[in-house]
């Protein structure tokens, strides 16, 4: 149960004062649906009113802070007419216009002859003074009210800043004192503050540089929700382990049998992970490994073997991909192979129904089946294993699908493999999978030719296309990119259209279009039309499908390479090189080119693992990018930063170690204190997981 001293902070926005149905929506949407969400929004921005000089002094564009005297109200004739007030201070004058006013409503606010503090951009109106629409209007004794500074959060369409901010404030007013849960001595080595005084500090900049996450105050917050996500990874993987494994050494036959079967010989990239994952079933402990290779790499080749060593003790194994066309693919790539070994393969998914569903259940509770392929379908409650010993889970892009795995055997726990085909950098993996153990299929697939990568300004376009116009009356086929940037859609299309046209001038050939706003139909016939050889030359302004696979098409140009970030040069890259012939990949780019940009194209110059890629992604675009926030489904950081913090992930999975180790659960006071930030982290599993254990 989550302890009481976090109650306040998971009380509902709507709770704040002047918060109501319709402004909650808003920051909903923005921050989250509970007070900690607005906690933990840390500020964007900041409008500093420290500027409060004399008006005679006050230089324009600046936003001043100043007290003056009201002098007159000036209000508009006709409706359309700006409403004025004439203000003063002792050196000079400055007018107030106020657009659709509310005549009432400034007569309270600006009494003629009162003195007001007013704050707002000032700005030069042929030889005038003006402050448009002033964002503060307060009387001397109410002075408080007007922050000097002001932070600026993330908003949203009919969210603005102020509403926003006092949302945050009346937010953190509700933060309890909470106890220590770092080590004192290492808070005092990094001058840190506690978490309150970090909170308020991190709320409460003065300048731009208070907004970098390298200030203390963002320091220690990060190193805290760094500490949670540790602390909770290790937790789960202490459950996921706990209990005995069990042995499973396999009598090597039916691995036999397939590998016999192989139309194609492993290679030692396959052998190696495999050594290692048979190794983990062999011993005692719990095998939690994951399998991480580019799409294609000859992973489920290896996961099945691995399967297979398991079914050769009498156990079961099971397959479980996030999607129902991912499942279908697996199942026919085994099925030859389970043939050849004589090996029993079913498969549930959402679609299995009824009375078929109900005999594979009945059949796998009564050990008939040997591997089990499914979708989270393989997770009901329904569907009991008779004796469980391996769980693969191909993740393929989906970020932690293992995380909420929980598989009904009555037997042991089983061992679990998980398979990713996004190459993830080391301190991303940390984040994502805490210390599974990992094994890595790097370099290229399994008899794909290395691409020859080559970078070029726009300006050499024309040796370019007569350079393609060789190799397409050769008979090459050729992918052409134009990136499509989303706020320009129209503009985007149309340019690849023209690109289109100009090239079919150019080559005198058929060129095939595609896009995103193209039907579906019209799309498979464009790219079925490519596939066939019927156009030798396809240009694409969305980025082309993953599944695309076209192992004739031998050249890859891409325009404006310098919009594209490495992840996406590197699956674009990935389309060709997968047949016999040799592959080039045309990088090109167009001014302005930025540093940021050079970088990425020199690395896909000189690397094509797709791992030194994943590093220098993140290195030069930040952890969101890299998986992107939405897929990940995973980071879900909110103070930390894994590219920036990269320092305190290590230290924080060391500390939290030496917590499990120390007091495993987290029975001691400062124990007692890390439960609650794993509560206030959100990490609520970890947190029962422990219970369990
Ligand atoms: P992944 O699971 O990593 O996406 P797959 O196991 O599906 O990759 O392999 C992709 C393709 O490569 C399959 O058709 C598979 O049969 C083939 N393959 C796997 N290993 C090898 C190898 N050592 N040599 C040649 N082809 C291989
Ligand atoms: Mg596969």
């Amino acid at each position: 149960m989550r302890p009481s001293i976090l109650f306040p902070l998971f009380a509902e926005i709507r709770t704040l004062s002047g918060v109501g149905p319709k402004l909650e929506k808003l920051i909903q949407k923005v921050a989250g649906p509970r007070l900690v969400d607005l906690v933990f929004d840390l500020p964007v921005g900041v409008v500093d009113r420290s500027y409060q000089p004399k008006l005679a002094a006050a230089e324009p564009g600046r936003i001043a802070t100043m007290a003056v005297t009201v002098l007159e109200h000036k209000p508009g004739r006709v409706k359309s007419q700006p409403y004025k007030v004439i203000v003063s201070d002792d050196t000079s004058m400055m007018e107030l216009v106020f657009f659709r006013a509310h005549a009432d409503y400034l007569t309270r606010q600006l009494p003629v002859g009162e003195k007001r503090v007013l704050s707002g951009r000032i700005e030069r109106f042929k030889d005038r003074l003006q402050m448009t629409h002033p964002d503060y209007i307060v009387a001397p004794e109410d002075i408080v009210s007007l922050p000097l500074h002001e932070p600026i959060y993330p908003l949203t369409e009919g969210l603005t800043a102020r509403p926003m901010a006092k949302a945050v404030r009346g937010a953190l007013e509700k933060v309890p004192m909470m106890p220590e849960w770092q080590d004192p001595a290492f808070v005092k080595q990094r001058k840190w503050d506690t978490f309150g005084a970090a909170l308020e500090i991190a709320h409460g900049p003065a300048h731009d540089s208070d907004l970098v996450p390298m200030t203390p105050a963002r320091q220690r917050l990060a190193y805290d929700e760094l500490l949670a996500n540790q602390l909770a990874l290790l937790l789960i993987r202490a459950n996921l382990r706990g209990g005995n494994g069990r042995v499973i050494s396999g009598t090597g036959k039916l691995k036999a049998k397939t590998i016999a079967a192989l139309p194609f010989t492993l290679t030692d990239q396959q052998l190696a992970a495999l050594a290692e994952i048979e190794q983990d079933m062999g011993s005692e402990k719990r095998m939690l490994r994951l399998l991480q290779g580019d799409v294609g790499s000859g992973k489920t080749i290896v996961a099945l073997l691995a399967m297979l060593k398991a079914v050769e003790d009498g156990l079961q194994a099971a397959l479980m991909a996030p999607t129902e066309l991912l499942v279908r693919q697996h199942l026919a790539s085994l099925e030859p192979y389970a043939a050849a070994a004589g090996v029993r393969l079913a498969c549930l998914t959402g679609r299995e129904k009824g009375a078929g569903r109900a005999e594979t259940l009945a059949r796998l509770a009564a050990g008939e089946i040997d591997i089990l392929v499914g979708t989270h379908a393989l997770f009901s409650e329904d569907v009991t294993f008779k004796n469980l010993g391996m769980a693969v889970v191909d993740e393929q892009h989906r970020f932690g699908v293992h995380q909420r795995m929980q598989l009904q055997s009555k037997g042991k726990p089983a061992d679990v493999l998980v398979m990713t085909a996004t190459p993830i950098p080391r301190t991303l993996a940390l984040t994502a999978y805490g210390d599974m153990d990992v094994s890595r299929i790097t370099g290229r697939p399994p008899g794909r030719k290395p691409v020859e990568t080559r970078v070029m300004g726009a300006d050499r376009m024309g040796d370019l296309i007569a350079h393609l116009r060789v190799a397409l009356d050769r008979g090459a086929r050729a992918y052409w990119v134009c990136p499509l940037v989303e706020e320009s859609e129209k503009i985007d299309l149309a340019a690849a259209e023209e690109r289109a046209v100009m090239l079919r001038q150019a080559l005198g050939l058929d060129v095939g279009l595609v896009h995103g706003k193209l039907k579906a139909a019209e799309r498979d016939a464009a790219m079925g039309a490519f596939k066939a050889g019927q156009t030798q030359l396809l240009v694409a302004t969305t980025v082309i499908e993953v599944g695309v696979d076209v192992p004739e098409a031998t050249i890859m140009v891409v325009e404006h390479a310098e919009r594209f970030g490495l992840a996406q040069l590197h699956q674009l890259r990935g389309r060709v090189g997968r047949g016999k012939d040799k592959s080039s990949c045309i990088l090109v780019w167009h001014q302005p080119i930025g540093q940021t940009a050079r970088a990425r194209l020199k690395t896909m110059r000189e690397t094509d693992d797709g791992f030194v890629i994943a590093e220098e992604d993140l290195r030069l675009r930040g952890p969101g990018e890299v998986l992107g926030r939405r897929q990940s489904g995973l980071l879900e950081f909110r103070m930390a930063d894994p590219a920036i913090h990269a320092e305190f992930l290590d230290i924080a999975h060391d500390d939290a170690r030496l917590i499990l180790a120390r007091d495993p659960g987290l029975k001691s006071s400062r124990g007692e204190a890390l439960r609650t930030l794993l509560y206030l982290f959100g990490r609520d599993d970890a947190v029962r997981y422990m219970r369990a254990g």
